[in-house]
C-alpha cells in the first residue's frame, strides 16, 4: 500500500532528514514509526503526504509513484488518505459538526448523507453529543479526537497520523490508540508516528525505528 524505495530528503539548507530509507506497509497493516525527536519521522510521513518532495528514491502509495503525479492529481491522491498532524489545523470559528464536513464539501453528496457521514465519524470517536459546540469549548483530548473524526470522515484506505498522542495524558492515549486500533480492524492501514516508548510496550503491531534519518534494522 505504501513503499519507499531508497528515498533520501534533504531539506534546502543541506539538513539529510532521511537518508536512503526503504519501507512496505502492507495493506491492512498496521505500523508504528518511532525515533527520537529529530529522527525524520516528521518528515517521513511529509512525503507520504506530498507536502514535501523527496529529494531522490521513488515512493508509491495504492501502485501510484507519487513523483510522478501532476500537482493537479495530488488532491486526488490526498483523499485516500486521512491526516492526523501535530497541528491540527482546526477553524475555531466553526462547530465541531461543521469541521467534520469540510473534507466531504469538495464531494458531491447531497445533504442528508453528509449528515449521517460526519455524525458516523463523530460517533466513533464519542464526540455525537458535542456537535453543536466549538473547539475552544474542548478538552485537549477532545480536540485530537475531532481530528480523528475529521480524518476519517471521508474512509480513507489509510490514515496517517503525526503524533497523535503528543500532549495528552496516558489514560487519553490510550483511547485515542483503541481508536486507530479499531479503524485498523475494518480494514483501514494505518501509520502512527510517535517517539512515546509507552505506547508501543505491549503492542503487537510492526514498529520501524528511524534513527538520524535511517531506518534500523
Ligand atoms: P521528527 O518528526 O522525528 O522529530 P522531523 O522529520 O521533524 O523529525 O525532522 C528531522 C530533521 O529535519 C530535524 O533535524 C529537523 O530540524 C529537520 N527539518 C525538518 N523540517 C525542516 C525544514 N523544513 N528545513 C530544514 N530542516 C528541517
Ligand atoms: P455509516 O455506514 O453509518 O457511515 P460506519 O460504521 O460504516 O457508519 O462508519 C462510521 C465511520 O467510521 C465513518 O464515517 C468513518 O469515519 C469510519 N469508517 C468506517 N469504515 C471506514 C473505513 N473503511 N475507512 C475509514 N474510515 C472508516
Amino acid at each position: 500500500m505504501i513503499t519507499f524505495k531508497n528515498v533520501s530528503k534533504r531539506y534546502p539548507d543541506g539538513y539529510v532528514a532521511l537518508n536512503n530509507v526503504d519501507l512496505t506497509v502492507e495493506s491492512g497493516e498496521m505500523v508504528f514509526l518511532t525515533g527520537h525527536s529529530g529522527a525524520g519521522k516528521s518528515t517521513l510521513l511529509k512525503l507520504i503526504a506530498a507536502i514535501e518532495r523527496p529529494t531522490s528514491g521513488t515512493i508509491t502509495i495504492s501502485g501510484q509513484n507519487i513523483a510522478q503525479l501532476k500537482p493537479a492529481a495530488i488532491p486526488y491522491m490526498r483523499r485516500k488518505i486521512g491526516f492526523i498532524f501535530q497541528d491540527h489545523k482546526l477553524l475555531f470559528d466553526r462547530s465541531v459538526f461543521d469541521n467534520v464536513l469540510l473534507p466531504l464539501q469538495i464531494s458531491n453528496f447531497d445533504n442528508n448523507t453528509v449528515a449521517a457521514r460526519v455524525r458516523a465519524a463523530l460517533d466513533k470517536v464519542g464526540l455525537l453529543k458535542k456537535e453543536k459546540s466549538m473547539p475552544v469549548a474542548l478538552s485537549g483530548g477532545e480536540r485530537q479526537r475531532l481530528c480523528i473524526a475529521r480524518a476519517v470522515v471521508h474512509r480513507p484506505a489509510i490514515l496517517i497520523a503525526d503524533e497523535p498522542t503528543g500532549n495528552l495524558d496516558v489514560e487519553y492515549a490510550r483511547d485515542i490508540m483503541t481508536m486507530f486500533t479499531s479503524f485498523n480492524q475494518v480494514g483501514v492501514t494505518v501509520l502512527i508516528a510517535t517517539h512515546d516508548a509507552s505506547l508501543l510496550e505491549d503492542t503487537q503491531h510492526r514498529i520501524l525505528s528511524l534513527k538520524q534519518g535511517k531506518l534500523a534494522a
